[in-house]
């Protein structure tokens, strides 16, 4: 696996690829790698002639001083994973490398409400960060292809539109999000949590199949009134939101419409530790 850490040595490595026309398929992270992320890079290889791996903690994405100086970095360990899926590129820029004075970040797109509710709301300016970082990235590794997550679902419906808009030419792929055996999705931030708070972070999965398996006969803002009662009973959560919302457009729901399709969403402090996650719902009558 080659390691770039400046656009020009990146470039140097794709250059040849390029001019044999080779698919590049792109995953772009923050590091502390996992399943998850491996799970991307697994489906790029098996996709494209080249994949690059970012990793890049991107400070225009956190609106908490503190959630950035605390988020984990284990770049050493992530190299080593990285070759053992036979990533071929892994591309680490400083944040110099990424935002100067020929790209600032301060990019405007039309995203149509997507950055509007729930992660937009909850974290004011996330998502200009996001845009912003994933543009750039575009612009400097030229993907043909590009993986995201499901558990990032409302991130992945800003960066397709984005992305429609801005790199027309790039396809962007939602791949499933992966669990632990317990249910917990996978998180680059399940290493922060105690592990007594390891131990509880399951619920929130478990909340978010009850509202499959016990209340979808329910109307979407009455699931939503059953499921903060079930995460209230735990006390070592502090509730963000809890929400249900059209696949996509990401409209919240409060009453069940025909021909559209609803995903419900949870975040959730424990311990300090922000986690989210999503299911698909579907209604049952
Ligand atoms: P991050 O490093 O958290 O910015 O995530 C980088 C990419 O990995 C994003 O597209 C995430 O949606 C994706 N990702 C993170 N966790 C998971 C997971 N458990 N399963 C699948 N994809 C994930």
């Amino acid at each position: 696996m080659k390691v770039a850490k400046t656009i020009p040595e990146l470039e140097a490595i794709l250059n040849p690829h390029k001019l044999q026309n080779s698919t590049v398929g792109f995953v772009p992270t923050m590091g502390a790698l996992h399943q998850g992320h491996l799970s991307l890079i697994s489906q790029s290889k098996i996709e494209n002639n080249v994949t690059v791996c970012s990793i890049f903690i991107n400070p225009k994405q956190f609106n908490e001083a503190k959630d950035y100086e605390n988020y984990p970095i284990d770049t050493e360990n992530d190299i080593k994973q990285l070759e053992d899926v036979n990533c071929d590129v892994v591309f680490i820029p400083s944040v110099d490398e990424i935002y100067s004075s020929v790209y600032s970040g301060d990019i405007k797109v039309e995203l149509n409400g997507l950055a509007i509710t729930m992660e937009g709301e909850h974290r004011p300016g996330h998502f200009d960060g996001v845009v912003a970082v994933v543009h750039r990235l575009f612009d400097i590794v030229k993907p043909t292809v590009a993986y995201f997550g499901q558990k990032d679902y409302q991130q992945f419906m800003i960066i397709q539109k984005m992305s429609r808009l801005l790199h027309p030419n790039v396809k962007i792929i939602m791949c499933p999000t992966i669990r632990e055996q317990d249910g917990l999705a996978m998180s680059s931030r399940n290493r922060l949590l105690s592990s007594i708070n390891r131990q509880k972070a399951p619920i929130l999965h478990q909340i978010l199949t009850n509202a499959q398996n016990k209340y979808a006969h329910l109307e979407p803002y009455e699931i939503k009134q059953e499921l903060v009662k079930e995460l209230n009973k735990h006390k070592e959560f502090t509730m963000d939101y809890i929400e249900i919302a059209n696949k996509d457009t990401l409209e919240p729901l409060n009453y069940w419409e025909e021909n559209s399709e609803a995903q419900i969403f949870i975040a959730s402090f424990i311990g300090g530790v922000r986690l989210i996650d999503n299911i698909k719902l579907v209604r049952r009558r």
